[in-house]
């Protein structure tokens, strides 16, 4: 290991661990200190030690006395599931949904080691994964924990999933999972995965995503000298194709920012990533290309919205073709009708905590979208108000506090799900 932190990192108790009153300082609750221990395994891409992670919940299973299975979805990406089998288990089960990997870090631009799980004198925990999204697994666990510690039982199955490869856009963990005879296994009925801190006091939760699309567009042109005036440049074209996307991502901005019900979830978000071209000064290119990234809400028509990009490849000029890199036709949202017995008993039990919800489109992906795309409701929820939104970001952190407000959140949640009634469909 290198860098400027070597030989800072606290030891495998954590500052405050072990119990007792130290220096003065009351005791940290163990369930902090499971979650530091938790957020300093390095599973940071690009080589997650995902050998930590396994061994690490292996030991969870052990002390919630709950079997865990292990499912090798591609070599080397394994997907661990603790089940607590139900009173009815024939019902569909509730599935608490994590990933298990995290974004790497600019560590020079962190006041604490991203690793270190470092706890200030306000209880802010400073680590990668703090709220992306250790906080959760780690609250997913200690709730299941205390709900055993105190007798329950539940009529419908849960199941623990801890995903790998979430960050990386969930080809060799969730997506290839979703097909695995595994995961029909889990009779899944309805899953809870992450969401996002609010700054405020409400509570976000996620029904829906948007879509990505990756595309490049390619405009050929007739290549020449760069001391003439050569007709039907490459350069003419790009230059009218960009002015298209980026004129259309002006006026989405200026919809999302005249409205004050819109979130960046509710708009189609435009960016220019990369433009290739050209081989010297003087020499008129055959070819240029730009390359655009997407994110479209599931309001939006995608055969109507890929209509107008044809459109405006074709104003821009001869032979100008486009591709997708990645292109996400999944329109599917997970219901928050009121009479959807599933967010009937998530919103009631918010409701019952005074909690306040905000419904929203997920701005970017996460491995919700499989489980949607097959057809199951997922309901994206990260308990984390009153904190800023820092996934991937330097310093990221999550206050002691409210990570311990969240287990209590979970503790009600989690008898509200898997105690819901039999469906009609499972009568
Ligand atoms: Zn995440």
């Amino acid at each position: 290991m290198a860098g400027q932190w070597c030989g800072m990192l606290p030891d495998k108790d954590g500052l405050n661990g072990g119990g007792g009153v130290q220096d003065g300082h009351p005791a940290e609750d163990p369930s902090v200190t499971l979650f530091r221990e938790y957020l300093r395994l390095k599973t940071v891409h690009p080589e997650p030690d995902y050998d930590a992670a396994l061994k690490f919940l292996e030991r969870m299973a052990e002390e919630l006395a709950l079997p865990m299975k292990k499912v090798e979805v591609c070599p080397g990406r394994v997907v661990a599931i603790i089940s607590w089998i139900g009173s009815r288990p024939e019902l569909k089960s509730v599935v608490l949904n994590s990933h298990t990997d995290v974004v790497p870090v600019y560590e020079e631009h962190w006041k604490h080691h991203p690793f270190a799980a470092v706890k200030d004198a306000d209880g802010n925990i400073y680590a990668r994964g703090a709220q992306d999204m250790k906080s959760v697994t780690i609250q997913y666990i200690e709730a299941i924990r205390r709900l055993k510690a105190a007798g329950k039982r539940f009529s419908r199955t849960i199941h623990l999933t801890f995903v790998p490869d979430e960050e990386v856009g969930g080809h060799k963990g969730m997506e290839t999972f979703v097909k695995h005879p595994e995961f029909q296994k889990l009779n899944m009925g309805f899953a809870l995965d992450e969401g996002l801190a609010n700054p405020t006091n409400a509570y976000t939760v996620f029904y829906g995503e948007r879509n990505p699309w990756w595309i490049t567009v390619r405009c050929p042109g007739s290549p020449g000298h760069g001391s003439r005036f050569v007709e039907n440049t490459a350069a003419e074209k790009l230059r009218r194709v960009i002015n298209s996307f980026l004129e259309f991502r002006e006026k989405e901005k200026q919809r999302l920012n005249t409205s004050e019900c819109f979130t960046l979830g509710d708009v189609t978000t435009i960016n220019m990533t990369m433009v290739k071209g050209g081989v010297a000064y003087n020499v008129v290119p055959a070819e240029m290309d730009v390359s655009f990234d997407l994110r479209i809400p599931p309001t939006v028509n995608l055969q109507e919205f890929e209509e107008k990009i044809k459109v405006w490849c074709r104003e821009a000029g001869e032979d100008v073709t486009y591709d997708f890199a990645q292109k996400h036709m999944d329109q599917n949202l997970t219901s928050t009708d009121e009479n959807d017995p599933w967010w009937q008993a998530f919103s009631s039990t918010c409701k019952a905590m005074n909690m306040t919800l905000k419904k929203e489109i997920f701005p970017a992906a996460t491995d919700s979208r499989f489980i949607r795309e097959v057809g199951l409701p997922a309901i994206g929820f990260s308990p984390m108000n009153l904190t800023p939104i820092l996934l991937h970001d330097h310093n990221e952190y999550l206050n002691e506090q409210v990570f311990l407000q969240g287990i209590q959140v979970y503790e009600r949640l989690i008898p509200a799900l898997a105690g819901v009634a039999p469906l009609s469909a499972e009568l």
